[in-house]
């Protein structure tokens, strides 16, 4: 077991509906020091990439983008949750289904901020079914920009998202890929 997987065995609860929380060091109550070494992983994985920019959505994307981003030395560009749907013009926009909220929304990031110049990685906590990953994707390519990386904490490996987007040719990069977890037991199993 790697890092991550040993903390998701010691601080992760298993909940009905394949949820795995992990809110006391992850993406409520956050263990900056996880991060750093979640940062220095991305880093070591995504060696030789010319990333320029690294893109996350908000809000769980934030911390660990924000800290990969020091071992990168590049800034980090959040999508934006919109309410607003008059947003053409100077806004990328891609619908994103939550699905820990199981609603829609539209996502937004600035045309000041995303160019055709921009070399991506893409980061974010989870992988369940690829909808937020598949949105920033829109993003990108919208942008003209390239995705050079996807970098994911956690995956839940029997759901969907990460064949999707590997079949579709990205290079992603999950730290702990969850094959099965089982909310009566808690017992988490890793690929
Ligand atoms: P997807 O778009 O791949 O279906 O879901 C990814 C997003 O949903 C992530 O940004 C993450 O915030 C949230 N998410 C998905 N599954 C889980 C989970 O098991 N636990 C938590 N805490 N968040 C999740």
């Amino acid at each position: 077991m790697n890092f991550l997987e040993e903390r998701i065995v010691k601080d992760g609860v298993v909940k009905e509906g394949n949820v795995l929380k992990v809110d006391s060091f992850l993406n409520h109550q956050i263990d900056i020091s996880l991060f750093d070494e979640i940062g220095r992983e991305f880093k070591d994985r995504f060696a030789g990439r010319p990333i320029n920019k690294i893109l996350t959505i908000e809000a769980s994307g934030i911390g660990i983008a924000a800290v990969a981003a020091t071992h990168f030395g590049v800034p980090v560009v959040f999508a934006k949750k919109a309410k607003s749907i008059n947003l053409e013009g100077e806004m990328y926009v891609a619908e994103v289904e939550s699905f820990t909220h199981k609603t829609k929304n539209q996502v937004i990031v600035s045309k000041k901020f995303l160019s055709g110049n921009d070399r991506v990685l893409i980061i974010d906590d989870f992988l369940a079914n690829g909808c937020a990953l598949q949105g920033l994707i829109q993003i990108v390519q919208a942008a003209g920009a390239v995705v050079e990386g996807i970098g994911i904490a956690i995956e839940k490996g029997f759901q969907p998202g990460g064949q999707i987007i590997r079949n579709l040719g990205y290079k992603l990069e999950s730290l702990a890929i969850v094959d099965a977890m089982d909310p009566v037991t808690g017992e988490i199993t890793f690929r």
